[in-house]
């Protein structure tokens, strides 16, 4: 995990947030490349789940919601995790995770292991954060910031029922921030306190249910593979009873092998008609489906939830790498293309040549319209083919001596590091069509 953190700083895709000012636990600000990652899971993410879809549509709801909301999904009562703090060290561990965890004073123990650690008893610590809405502070106006981002999607079913026209088997589908007051956070982006969850609520009819929760665990853990996320990293973990929620009839957890072991990466739950039943109790609204025939039933959910930060923090991990190449070594990013930041770089060989570096410029200006894609003419061509393939950019079009005779371009691959030549006139189909290929990663 170091390497992937030390590499995110350097190359700005991520650093420590408020950093001038001693930095914040578990907060980060994402640089440019970051950015551009981060937009391209979220539109690939979308593009399965909505855009190629015609049973599910999408939401946006706010992130402050009535706090009658949190009352009736039961996480005021329950989203807590169970805490103990150590009075000899001051340092606070959750009771789940003591294996996991370091004693502030002998960190080779674990907490609770040597004579000196004074363990208090496990106390329930709720995760919201609460804030105040309005110029009043008092116990009217207290609210929180939302912990998923699931809620906002039961709230609105019945518009969009009524709106969108559905009828079960259909989905709604949200991206946005979450908050979480995590106690123990760490491992860089894996735990977090803001994170961008990715949900998608699917209402069914009960009958139905089974089916549909084995249907998504197969389609999401394809999403990964289809992404070039190698199997042997991931993994399917269906929890046992104890382990689920008392609503739920199933829950898988898509795993990855980061390198802090195997850990949840994405959820999938079949979590029955608990969250409608709890919304129409509470509100007085009936969050049910009506037939045409008049049959009614307040139909089942099946959710996969994840966020964009575990899903990057995965794709680096699984892409980077170190290799010699002739005498030197490279740091590689093997990154999908459909989600690697830059998808193309454009190099001129010399730059200070003028046919050479208008050619560079032109091809630039035609290939930006439709891509992420950089044009970068400082230093030897060795060096910037090594700042590309350290932030993953799949192909590099250097435009050389042969360029001004016959008007190709060189195509470099990051991954096989072959080379080949192309018209400068087919260069953005190609790049287009090389952009919809199937992709494996090279790593073993
Ligand atoms: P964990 O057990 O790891 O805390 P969870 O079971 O509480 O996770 P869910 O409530 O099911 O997680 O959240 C759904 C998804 O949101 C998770 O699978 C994960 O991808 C993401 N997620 C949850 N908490 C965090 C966090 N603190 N930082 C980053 N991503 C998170």
């Amino acid at each position: 995990m170091d390497k992937i953190v030390s590499l995110c700083r350097r190359r700005g895709f991520v650093f420590p947030s408020s950093e001038i000012y001693g930095g914040l636990g578990s907060t980060y600000d994402y640089g440019h490349y970051g950015v551009l990652m981060k937009n391209h899971i979220r539109s690939a993410w979308l593009r399965e789940m909505v855009q190629e879809r015609d049973d599910i549509v999408a939401i946006d709801s706010a992130i402050i919601l009535n706090p009658a909301v949190w009352e009736a999904s039961g996480h005021v009562a329950g989203f807590s995790d169970p805490l103990i703090d150590c009075r000899t060290c001051k340092l606070r561990f959750r009771a789940d995770r003591l294996e996991d965890a370091h004693c502030g004073k002998k960190p080779s123990k674990r907490p609770g292991e040597t004579s000196e650690c004074d363990l208090t008893e496990p106390r329930q610590f709720n995760l919201m954060f609460q804030t105040q809405v309005g110029a009043m502070e008092d116990a009217s106006s207290s609210a929180y910031l939302r912990p998923e981002t699931a809620q906002g999607i039961f709230i609105n079913f019945k518009n969009v029922l009524q709106l969108a026209r559905r009828k079960p088997p259909f989905g709604i589908a949200q991206v946005g921030k979450s908050f979480r007051n995590e106690i123990t956070p760490g491992n860089f982006l894996f735990r977090v306190r803001e994170f961008e969850q990715m949900e998608m609520e699917y209402f069914v009819p009960p009958d139905e249910a089974e089916k549909w929760y084995r249907y998504w665990v197969e389609k999401r853990y394809a999403w990964y593979t289809n992404l070039g996320v190698r199997e042997s990293m991931l993994r399917i973990r269906e929890h046992d009873e104890n382990e689920r929620s008392h609503y739920s009839s199933g829950t898988s957890d898509i795993e990855y092998q980061y390198p802090i072991g195997w850990q949840e990466l994405e959820g999938i739950a079949n979590r029955g008609d608990f969250d409608l039943t709890q919304h129409t109790k509470a509100s007085g609204t009936k969050l049910e489906f009506v037939g045409q025939e008049g049959e009614r039933y307040t139909p089942y959910v099946i959710e996969p939830a994840v966020s964009i930060e575990r899903i990057f923090v995965a794709m680096l991990c699984d892409a980077y790498d170190e290799e010699v190449v002739g005498e030197r070594e490279r740091t590689v990013l093997h990154l999908h293309p459909q989600v690697a930041p830059v998808k193309a770089a454009v190099l001129p060989l010399v730059p200070r040549d003028e046919g050479m570096s208008t050619r560079a410029r032109t091809l630039f200006e035609e290939l930006r319209r439709r891509h992420t894609v950089e044009h970068d003419d400082s230093g030897q061509i060795g060096r910037r083919y090594r700042r590309q393939d350290e932030i993953g950019t799949p192909w590099a079009f250097t435009i050389d001596d042969r360029t001004l005779e016959d008007e190709t371009v060189t195509v470099r691959d990051r991954d096989s590091l072959s080379q080949e030549r192309l018209p400068i006139s087919g260069v953005a189909a190609w790049l287009d069509d090389a952009l919809q290929r199937e992709w494996r990663s090279p790593k073993k």
